[in-house]
Parts: structure tokens; C-alpha cells; sequence
């Protein structure tokens, strides 16, 4: 029986598959501060499974192999930048760490038929891990998703709707289909998605041999941001770092609802409209963490930003030329490193999510 917390009201209960969210309407997180010590790391195990034995499930877990991506300097010009390749995954992009943790609690619950909507990432690793898995996977996807997104959920065997409209018009069709059966795999309400997640910051620590001073994201729903968070708070519990970094997210002008609020001192995320961007992965204009991400940017003495489609392309380029190719999601964490470098004057980590492989045009 795992225990998860209501991240809204606070309330805590055995996680249950029927059970998604809180009856509040919050989503459930693992209990805080996440248990960590260094002697519990097996560093003969792939990938986050190095982490294993600090999580619940390590019987039988859906893995490819991912996480321990590289860490390396940008550039021999300026030591103080480290690039994370978190695109150097199974599927191409971030979303594996939390996939494989998420859908090995699932199946070790029972799961057997899981559903999620996504823009495009989130649904292609969550195919191919149910794939893997041996499950049944429907996933609801923007019909204005990147096609070579759509290809890769479709060639695993899994069922892809395309849902015309707006990104949130995926998730309203999910909830209809839902009452029909199948389990929300949602790689947003997920809590056992967010245990991942929260390696990512322990690779950087241990990989780093130290916590950086600040690290930045993209932010559409948040869930690396919150993990990293997660992850670094840990460690902080532990006594393995005094101070949590700095956490930076970055949104797009055409999608800002959280770098809005960030901006006015709101708690929630502000009421946008959803437009169209390059960077299709955060276009999200209702985050239902919302809350927690701008609490979380607060504490550490982070921020929230939004950039322009012509900064996000001259990010991609810039990255490329360094010999790294992203999607331009995973380019958002270039647009705003000169602006924290002089916020904070040390390592700073940027964490390049999706792989340029992804939307090659
Ligand atoms: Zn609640």
C-alpha cells in the first residue's frame, strides 16, 4: 500500500488506481521530503534504477535503460554552463525518467488499459514503455502535434486519437472516454511519475559532484520542474546539500499562464488563451500544478519567464551550433541563461529536454 499526499488540501491516503486526483480536485504527490541516502545508490544498475531501492516498486519495472544522461560544460567559454542531454532517451525526449516510474507503479497496481492526452512527448514514452509493458495504450494527442510525435506512438501498437482544437480539447475528450473504462496514466497526475522525475536532480548532484547554483526548464505542466525541485529538497532533508538551487522556467508568449502569475504575484495560474507556438511541448494554458510550480519557483528564488518564438529559434540554432540538436521546446532553457548568470554567478544547469529529431523542419 503507497501512501500519496494531496498537494492541494494536504489530505493523505493510500494510492488507489480509481482515485486519480484528490476529491478536492488536487493532485497527489508522494509524501515530502523524499527519502534519500547515498548508500542506497547501485551504481551497477541502469540508468534512475541506481535510485531504486529509495522507491516503493524495484520488483519488476518497465525500463529501456533510461536517465544518467550527460552533463557536460556548454562550451569551453563559459565553464559555468552545463548542458543536461536529456534527450538522449529511449524515446527522445525527458519524459522517460517519469514514464518508467509511473507505469511500473501502475502495473504493479493492476493496471491493464492506459490512457493519457499529451502534446506529443508524454504520449509517445508512454506508447512505447506500455509496449514494453505488455499494456493496452489509448492516447489522446492535439491533431496539431508534431507528426513525427504521432508516428512514433502509432508504429508501437498503441491506439492514437487526434483530437482537433485546442491542446486542453484532448484532455475533455480523455474524460469522456474514460467513463468507459481504462486507467489515467495522466504523466501529469501520476505521483508516482514525479519519483523519476526527482533522479534527474540526483544525477545532477552526483554527476556534478555538487548542487548547482541554479537550473532552468521548460515549463508547460511543470512535472520537471517539480521534480527537480522534489529531487533537490531531498537532498537538502538529507544533509547532502545546504542550499536548493535556483529553479528557472521558461514559457512562450503565445502560452504564459504561469509566467503571468509569476509576474503579477498571483498564486494560480493566470487565465490565458492558448496560441499557437514552435514550442508545442508547453503549450499548456491550464497547469493543474499550477500552484505548486509558482510556490516552488518562489522558495528557491527562482523565476518564471516567457520568451518570443524568434528567441527560441535563435536558441535551437545556437545549441546546434554547439553540436546539439533539440526540439525547440528543448531549446527554451538557452533563452534566459545570460539573464540568470547575473541573478546568480556560478554553475548553472540547463536541462535540454526533446530531441531535434522530433520536429526536424
Ligand atoms: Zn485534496
Amino acid at each position: 500500500m503507497w501512501t500519496v499526499r494531496c498537494a492541494r488540501c494536504g489530505q493523505t491516503t493510500p494510492y488507489s488506481l480509481d482515485q486519480w486526483r484528490c476529491p478536492c480536485g488536487g493532485p497527489w504527490e508522494p509524501p515530502r521530503p523524499l527519502p534519500f541516502d547515498h548508500r542506497a545508490i547501485r551504481p551497477r544498475q541502469p540508468g534512475i534504477w541506481r535510485y531504486a531501492e529509495l522507491w516503493p516498486f524495484q520488483r519488476d519495472p518497465v525500463t529501456m535503460g533510461e536517465g544518467w544522461t550527460p552533463l557536460i560544460p556548454l562550451s569551453s567559454i563559459e565553464p559555468r554552463l552545463w548542458a543536461k542531454l536529456d534527450y538522449i532517451m529511449p524515446t527522445g525526449s525527458y519524459k522517460d525518467r517519469g514514464t518508467a516510474t509511473g507505469l511500473s507503479a501502475l502495473r504493479e497496481l493492476g493496471a491493464r488499459h492506459v490512457m493519457d492526452d499529451s502534446s506529443g512527448n508524454a504520449g509517445a514514452s508512454l506508447a512505447a514503455y506500455a509496449a514494453r509493458a505488455g499494456l493496452q495504450a489509448t492516447l489522446f494527442v492535439p491533431a496539431h502535434a508534431a507528426p513525427v510525435k504521432k508516428a512514433q506512438i502509432r508504429i508501437t501498437g498503441a491506439h492514437l486519437v487526434e483530437v482537433p482544437g485546442p491542446r486542453a480539447q484532448a484532455t475533455t475528450t480523455l474524460m469522456q472516454a474514460l467513463e468507459q473504462g481504462g486507467i489515467y496514466a495522466s504523466h501529469v497526475y501520476n505521483p508516482f511519475t514525479m519519483l523519476g522525475l526527482a533522479a534527474a536532480a540526483w544525477e545532477i548532484w552526483e554527476q556534478l559532484g555538487r548542487a548547482p547554483d541554479a537550473v532552468i526548464t521548460p515549463l508547460g505542466h511543470g512535472m520537471l520542474f517539480l521534480g527537480l525541485f522534489l529531487g533537490f529538497e531531498a537532498l537538502q532533508a538529507a544533509g547532502y546539500i545546504d542550499q536548493l538551487p535556483r529553479l528557472y522556467g521558461v514559457q512562450v508568449t503565445a502560452c504564459a499562464p504561469l509566467a503571468q502569475a509569476f509576474a503579477t504575484g498571483l498564486e494560480t495560474p493566470a487565465p490565458v488563451e492558448e496560441r499557437e507556438t514552435i514550442a508545442e511541448g508547453v503549450r499548456i494554458a491550464t497547469p493543474p500544478r499550477g500552484p505548486e510550480i509558482l510556490q516552488v519557483a518562489r522558495i528557491t528564488g527562482g523565476a518564471i519567464l516567457a520568451v518570443s518564438e524568434s528567441e527560441i529559434r535563435i536558441a535551437q540554432e545556437s545549441l546546434a551550433r554547439h553540436g546539439l540538436f533539440v526540439e525547440p521546446t528543448g531549446a527554451l532553457a538557452m533563452t534566459i541563461w545570460p539573464q540568470v548568470l547575473r541573478e546568480t554567478d556560478h554553475t548553472i544547469v540547463l536541462m535540454l529536454t526533446g530531441s531535434g529529431l522530433k520536429s526536424p523542419s
